[in-house]
């Protein structure tokens, strides 16, 4: 094969639809030569997922919920059995109740603030640990993040928390994980309109306040976010590890924002 990615065998975990960021970065990574598979989430998703692997000739490798282990479990026993190892993991799994990405933060009820930490934090670190076993030549693994785990971001509330958590274990596992010649990445993707997006509160304001006051005076794409993962997936970011990398049209250098956009 040819391309940046030939030779790559990657897992990428979190596409639900053709508005996922883990389409576009599947999408980039196929376009450069890389071998995939993908898993989807629940009976509902897999009507959805097999005709877009199809449409990239990528392997599905089952059913994954990242809070039922059995689920997990066998989705690295598949991928153990095709490739017998693995160049990359994508991450791109979070979940939230949706009640609670809305309104104040103080309001997070326990049960919910540890089911956003399990489903958003501590999925990345498990699969990171079955990831090692099979990055026999080295690896990267990449997850996706957002500013709200800077800064604080209406209605964004317990994920933001989760983000922050998340963005401290891709430090943690650069460092657990770098003898091995495997790396840990995150993308911190600007607001993209998908079927996460669309829990939070207000959304259409947030993508109007991102497109006034960004630098590029736009918002990103799935396809952007994907052409930047490649950078991460493959061997021209071989020299760096954990490290988050925003992909925000520049939104998160821009300290005065504009409070006057004509039409927000
Ligand atoms: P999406 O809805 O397309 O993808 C979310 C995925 O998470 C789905 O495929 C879903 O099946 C999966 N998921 C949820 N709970 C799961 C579970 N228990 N087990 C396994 N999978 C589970 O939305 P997206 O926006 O592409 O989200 C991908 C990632 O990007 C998320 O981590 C999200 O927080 C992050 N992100 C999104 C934005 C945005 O504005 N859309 C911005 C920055 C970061």
């Amino acid at each position: 094969g040819q391309g940046l990615m030939a030779g790559k065998r990657g897992l990428i975990l979190g596409v639900a639809n053709n508005r996922s960021i883990a389409w576009g970065i599947a999408k980039a990574c196929a376009d450069q030569g890389a071998e995939l598979a993908l898993t989807y989430q629940g009976d509902a998703f897999k009507k959805r997922v097999e005709p877009l692997a199809a449409e990239l000739g990528a392997h599905i490798v089952g059913h994954c919920d990242v809070t039922d282990a059995a689920s997990v479990d066998a989705v690295f026993d598949n991928v153990s059995k095709l490739w017998g190892k693995l160049d990359f993991v994508v991450h791109a799994i979070a979940f939230s109740d949706k009640e609670e990405l809305d309104g104040r933060y103080v309001e997070t009820t326990r049960a919910n603030f540890l089911r956003t930490m399990d489903i958003s934090v501590y999925s990345f670190t498990d699969i990171a640990k079955r990831a090692e076993a099979l990055m026999t030549d080295g690896g990267s693994l990449l997850t996706l993040t957002y500013y709200g785990a800077e800064k604080v971001m209406p209605h964004y509330n317990v994920m933001g928390v989760a983000k922050a958590a998340l963005e401290a274990s891709v430090r943690y596992l650069a460092v657990d994980l770098g003898g091995k010649n495997i790396r840990v990445n995150a993308i911190s993707a600007g607001p993209i309109k998908t079927l996460a997006a669309s829990g939070i509160g207000d959304f259409r304001y947030i993508l109007r306040w991102n497109e006034y006051n960004s630098p590029l005076k736009r918002t990103v794409t799935p396809e952007e976010v994907g052409d930047s993962g490649l950078y991460f997936l493959s061997d021209l970011s071989r020299g760096v590890t954990g490290e988050i990398h925003h992909v925000d049209s520049g939104y998160h250098v821009v300290g005065m924002k504009a409070v006057d956009a004509p039409d927000i």
